[in-house]
Order: C-alpha cells, then sequence, then structure tokens
C-alpha cells in the first residue's frame, strides 16, 4: 500500500480556532483491520460550528466532519466483511475495548475513545481510514446523501429511545434543527400523539409541516405552556424534548411535562440556564424526571441497536430525510459553507458536504 504515500487529497483543514484551510494532504495510508472510505457525502454537524469558529478541538490540524458515509475503496490485512466498492456508513465513535460499557455496546459512555472528526480526522475531505468493525452497509435504496445522516438519525432514534416514548404519549419537541426534525419523525413512527413541535425560524416549522406534522408552533406567538395545556386537556405533555439548547427552551420543556412527565435534554447547551425556584418546585411536585442523552449506540454483535434500526427505517421509507438537506455543497467550496452556517447568514437546516465525484 506505499503506492499512496505520494497521493494526495483535498481537503478542509482546521488548523486553530477560526483558521480553516483548503489543502492537499496525504491520502492516509490504510492499516490492518481497517479499510480506506472514499467520502459520497459528509454532514455538518451544529457541533462542527463552535469546533471551527469558537471552542476549537482536541489537537491541531484536524479534518473535522463525523457524518459521512462512502465507498470503500481498498482494505486493510484482516478485513474480511467487506471489499472495495461496498458503500457504507461509519459509527466516528472508535472505543478500545477496556471499559465495562463497552461489552453492551454503549461505546459512548466509555472512557477515551477516539473520534473521527473531532479527535482524529474526519470526513471534510476524499478519503477517511476507519475500522471494519465500524462500518455497516447501507441498503441499496437508500443513497449515500441520505446514510451520511445516519449518525444524527441516530441521536435522535437514542433519545426517544431513553425518554421511553410510548403509543398515545403527547410529546414536545422544542428546536427544529435536522435532528429535531428527525425526532419528530420517530416520535411519529412510535405512536406518539399529538407531537407539538415548536421553533422560531419559519422555514423550519414548514419543513416540518411538509413532512406532514400539522401541530407547529413559533415559540414566539403566544405563550408556549397555553398552546401545550390547549391540546392535551390541560394535562401537559408526557415527554418534552429540548432540541435547541437554549435557556428559554429548556425552561420551557420543564414547565410543559405533567405529573411523571420526562424532560430529555439533547440540545447542546449554549449558554448558562438559570431555573427560578418556583419551576423547580412545580419540577419537585410533578415528579418529573430528566433524561441526559449523549450520542448513540452502535453495536458490533447484535442488531439490537440505533445504527440499524436507522438504516432500515431509510429504506423503509419510515424516516424521510431528504426534505431536511438544504445545501449541497462541494468541498472546494466547504468553507463558504460552514461560514455561512456560523454567521447564520442563509437559511439551513442540513449541510452536506461532497468531494467531486472521480
Ligand atoms: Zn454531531
Amino acid at each position: 500500500m506505499s503506492s499512496t504515500e505520494d497521493k494526495k487529497m483535498e481537503a478542509i483543514v482546521l488548523h486553530a480556532v477560526g483558521d480553516l484551510r483548503y489543502e492537499q494532504v496525504s491520502v492516509p495510508e490504510v492499516e490492518p483491520g481497517k479499510v480506506r472510505v472514499r467520502i459520497g457525502f459528509c454532514g455538518v454537524c451544529g457541533s462542527d460550528i463552535p469546533r471551527c469558529f469558537s471552542k476549537g478541538t482536541y489537537s491541531f490540524p484536524t479534518i473535522c466532519g463525523h457524518e459521512f458515509a462512502g465507498t470503500v475503496e481498498a482494505c486493510g490485512d484482516g478485513v474480511q466483511d467487506f471489499q472495495p466498492g461496498d458503500r457504507v456508513a461509519v459509527f466516528p465513535l472508535l472505543w478500545k475495548d477496556d471499559h465495562a460499557a463497552c461489552e453492551q455496546g454503549k461505546y459512548a459512555q466509555s472512557d477515551g475513545y477516539d473520534y473521527l472528526g473531532s479527535r482524529s480526522d474526519g470526513g471534510f475531505t476524499e478519503y477517511v481510514i476507519a475500522p471494519e468493525r465500524n462500518l455497516i452497509r447501507v441498503p441499496d435504496n437508500v443513497s449515500l446523501e441520505e446514510a451520511a445522516m445516519t449518525e444524527p438519525a441516530a441521536v435522535a432514534l437514542h433519545a426517544v429511545r431513553r425518554a421511553n416514548v410510548r403509543l398515545g404519549d403527547s410529546v414536545a419537541v422544542f428546536g427544529l434543527g435536522p435532528i429535531g426534525l428527525m425526532v419528530a419523525q420517530w416520535l411519529k413512527a412510535s405512536g406518539a400523539g399529538p407531537i407539538l413541535l415548536f421553533d422560531i425560524q419559519p422555514e423550519k416549522l414548514e419543513i416540518a409541516r411538509n413532512l406532514g406534522f400539522e401541530h407547529t408552533f413559533d415559540s414566539r406567538d403566544g405563550n408556549v405552556n397555553d398552546i401545550v395545556k390547549q391540546h392535551t386537556d390541560g394535562h401537559g405533555v408526557h415527554v418534552a424534548i429540548e432540541a435547541a439548547g437554549v435557556p428559554p427552551t429548556m425552561l420551557a420543556a420543564i414547565e410543559v411535562v405533567r405529573r411523571s412527565g420526562r424532560v430529555v435534554l439533547l440540545g447542546n447547551p449554549a449558554a448558562d440556564v438559570t431555573l427560578p425556584a418556583p419551576l423547580i418546585s412545580q419540577a419537585m411536585r410533578r415528579e418529573i424526571d430528566m433524561l441526559g442523552v449523549w450520542n448513540s449506540d452502535f453495536s458490533v454483535y447484535s442488531d439490537d441497536d440505533d445504527w440499524r434500526t436507522v438504516l432500515a427505517a431509510m429504506s423503509s421509507g419510515i424516516l424521510n430525510l431528504k426534505p431536511l438537506i438544504t445545501h449541497r455543497v462541494p468541498l472546494v467550496e466547504g468553507i463558504a459553507a460552514l461560514e455561512m452556517m456560523h454567521q447564520q447568514s442563509e437559511f439551513f437546516t442540513k449541510v452536506l458536504i461532497h468531494p467531486e465525484a472521480k
């Protein structure tokens, strides 16, 4: 495999906070037990924006991008179940097998893991190296641009599973970014209802309506708690899912759940939140549960995980993710797209970056 030593690829390389460069780097060498994947599409996660422009990442230089799917291009020694040409999605978390959580497939709950696209090089480029055990096959009728959304769709599913949503549960979702819109689709598939969707961007509410959701609300129009009460016979919702990560929606999520309700913390927090004493008191009296959600479950050894469920749901049509894509951006224009998201200079939901076809 030394033939790749001098081969170059294009990449968006993060050299420091705010210092993104489009440059040529060496195509990474394939290693034993790993494959080289040619990126088809790589989604931009909300977390990539602070990673690139304000918070930074674990080390520099790094190629960001952890939501990707592509085609196996080369296999290292010992790779048995995949071959060049196979279409795959890649679980970006590289676990170490030395933690009890790994035995249950709870890799995101283990310590000291590596991560493609934040701790190691990810998908804003042409090729990525990934362990064979992190690959999952993409069904024939699922496009690579849909498959690139497997990771966020698995996170959304993980949140709905954590909330133990039952048939007929009323649910409020705050924040209709890509993951919020995916959560809404999982809720519908779970038989929840009514599903009350809140955002402050009319375009996002419109996407939700076009996906068939009838209860969509601009949180700034009227009192959120009153709206929820009107749709739940005055009781509040069984489950509130906070997917925006801002103080007003965090407070609203706690306020709108009924007795014994569940509040799911899904959105990455953008700021500190102050809980008013009366709200804490209400939360106590109503005996609400607050559930943290992190990442998703991926299992090498069983079918019972979030990733396989996502790809099966894409294949069957339960998940309809194409309407979430607002931008398909060639790699060479990727930095401009990241800056657009940072500045919020255009409306966007899911932005996908792709190398030019070769
Ligand atoms: Zn992400």
